[in-house]
């Protein structure tokens, strides 16, 4: 494990130093049971995630060879995450740095920093998407911000869908057009918001929150389309918290839940002033889906994501090969045969990643582009394959996963019972515990179903993003093949 370096030459954060910002930003508005938190570290269902992500910024540190690179504007050490990527190596180290930082939590955090660092480095790479239709100053807002965002490692939340409220009308129509969050007015300051956005997920362990959008607006639509960044502690922001599935107690009954929680919240802007050096757009509603579509986005968001996603499934996979291997139960084929969907789940997402930068490219922006293809067509088939691994898990565990006293039923009298009752062909009564825990912690606890709930929906859903695969679909090939044999 290399030494933390820190010091003038190094910007990406340790644990300490993130965890003292949160600490240092005490006027945040966060709602949660009916309680309004200024700092996580404060309360205790909080505090583990808060932990969790103090976790993720040492681990950038200790595998510092793989996860920090020089910034190109004073060779500071930075996340590679903030980088824009230039050459393929860029790209291939990107992943496995981001194989790291997913790795620290099981790739149980979906939204650990390096999600938006991606999104807001390939936003800057291709800032003259932005400047379209005379939006220069957005541009140039959101290129100084990107830097902004790298050289202070922040951690950031973003909030790209209005709330539903009415789904058979448009979202800028939901109640009026109350409810989706649209500009006000206009100081001499900066522009004054409106409204809500969800869902802010790692919102009470963030330093600002970003808003982009994420959905195509028409005309008549114009003061929602907006995109722009500030600070969490922004006055009249507020958040409101899912309940929490924070179970801190013991690592040894939710090993999971006992650290990565990372919260989601809906966040309500109560004529919120945002500086004008904090707008990146503000008006176009063109611009509002072209920064989506033209800047490369898709391609390096799915980059990060099926990165994580990647060392997800091989979690999954593994959790499953532990509880066969534990009960005997691997001797039977259909066993066999779950695990080994899983495994092809895991080893197609790996395939896909590095066709994507086998045959990745210089793109217009003078951006280095992981070929989206292959990335495509994950989109639409990873948020049927991790819900589908819990099914699969859930039968390769079968009842062991109700044998699971606690940490208290061990540390109690009827321990000696347990020793000999729970024990199993894979390992003593404890470990066999702990195997059924953590895959029970994976499947079925809250955040079990959270997570499954969040890997349908996190980045839209697999009919719509399926549809659009087969959109944006290369049909050359197909057409010819078809085409040979009408003509003779
Ligand atoms: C746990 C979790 C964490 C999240 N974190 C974030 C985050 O950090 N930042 C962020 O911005 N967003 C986040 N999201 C929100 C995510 O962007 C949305 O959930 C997602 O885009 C789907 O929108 P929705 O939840 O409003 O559901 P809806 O769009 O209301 O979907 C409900 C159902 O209706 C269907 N449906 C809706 N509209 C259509 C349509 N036009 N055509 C066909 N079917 C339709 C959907 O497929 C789905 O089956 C998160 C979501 C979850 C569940």
């Amino acid at each position: 494990m290399a030494v933390v370096e820190t010091g003038a030459n190094v910007a990406a954060r340790t644990g300490a130093q993130f965890l003292e910002g949160l600490r240092n930003d005490a006027d945040r508005e966060i709602w949660i049971g009916g309680e309004c938190v200024t700092n996580p570290m404060d309360h205790e269902l909080l505090r583990p995630g808060a932990e969790a992500v103090a976790r993720v910024y040492d681990t950038q540190h200790e595998h510092a060879e793989i996860c920090l690179a020089p910034n190109p504007d004073d060779g500071r050490l930075v996340n590679r995450t903030h980088l824009v990527p230039r050459t393929k190596d860029d790209l291939e180290k990107r992943r496995a740095s981001m194989e790291i930082i997913a790795a620290a939590t099981g790739g149980m955090m979906g939204r650990v920093p390096d999600y938006l660092n991606v999104t807001f480095a390939c936003f800057a790479g291709a800032s003259e998407v932005w400047a379209r239709r005379g939006n220069e100053r957005g541009a140039e807002n959101i290129v100084n911000y990107q830097k902004f965002m790298r050289d202070n490692d922040l951690s950031t939340t973003h909030a790209i869908m209005n709330p539903v409220a009415d789904r058979s009308k448009p979202e800028t129509e939901q109640l009026g057009g109350e409810i989706a969050l649209h500009k006000v007015g206009e100081t001499s300051e900066g522009i004054v918001v409106r409204g809500a956005r969800m869902l802010a997920t790692l919102a009470p362990f963030s330093d600002e929150i970003s808003i982009y959008p994420g959905s195509d607006l028409g005309p008549g639509d114009e003061k929602f389309a907006l995109a722009f960044a500030i600070p969490m502690s922004t006055p009249g922001l507020r958040f409101i918290c899912r309940d929490s599935f924070s179970k801190p107690k013991s690592t040894f009954d939710y090993p999971l839940s006992a650290r990565f929680d990372e919260m989601d919240a809906v966040v309500i802007f109560d004529d919120v002033l945002v500086p004008h050096d904090r707008v990146f757009l503000d008006g176009d509603i063109v611009g509002y889906s072209e920064v989506i579509t033209d800047s490369g986005w898709r391609g390096h968001i799915m980059h990060q994501a099926f990165t994580r996603a990647y060392v997800k499934l091989m979690f999954a996979f593994g959790l499953g090969h532990a509880m066969a291997n534990m009960t005997g139960v691997g001797r039977f084929d259909h066993i066999q045969e779950k695990l080994g969907q899983i495994w092809n789940m895991t080893e197609l997402t790996r395939s896909a990643l590095v066709a994507a930068e086998a045959d990745s490219y210089l793109d217009s922006h003078g951006v280095w582009y992981p070929h989206d293809r292959p990335l495509m067509a994950l989109r639409g088939e990873m948020p049927k394959w991790l819900p589908k691994t819990h099914e699969l898990l859930q039968l390769v565990g079968g009842g062991s996963f109700m044998a699971t006293p606690s940490e208290a039923d061990f540390n109690s009298p009827i321990r000696g019972d347990i020793e000999k009752y729970f024990q199993a062909a894979g390992g003593d009564a404890e470990r066999r515990v702990r195997v059924f825990r953590l895959a029970w912690d994976f499947i079925g606890s809250d955040l079990g179903g959270r997570s499954e709930l969040y890997e349908r929906f996190y980045l839209s859903d697999s009919w719509r993003m399926t549809q659009l695969a087969y959109r944006t679909a290369d049909t050359t090939f197909a057409e010819s093949l078809v085409e040979q044999f009408l003509h003779d």
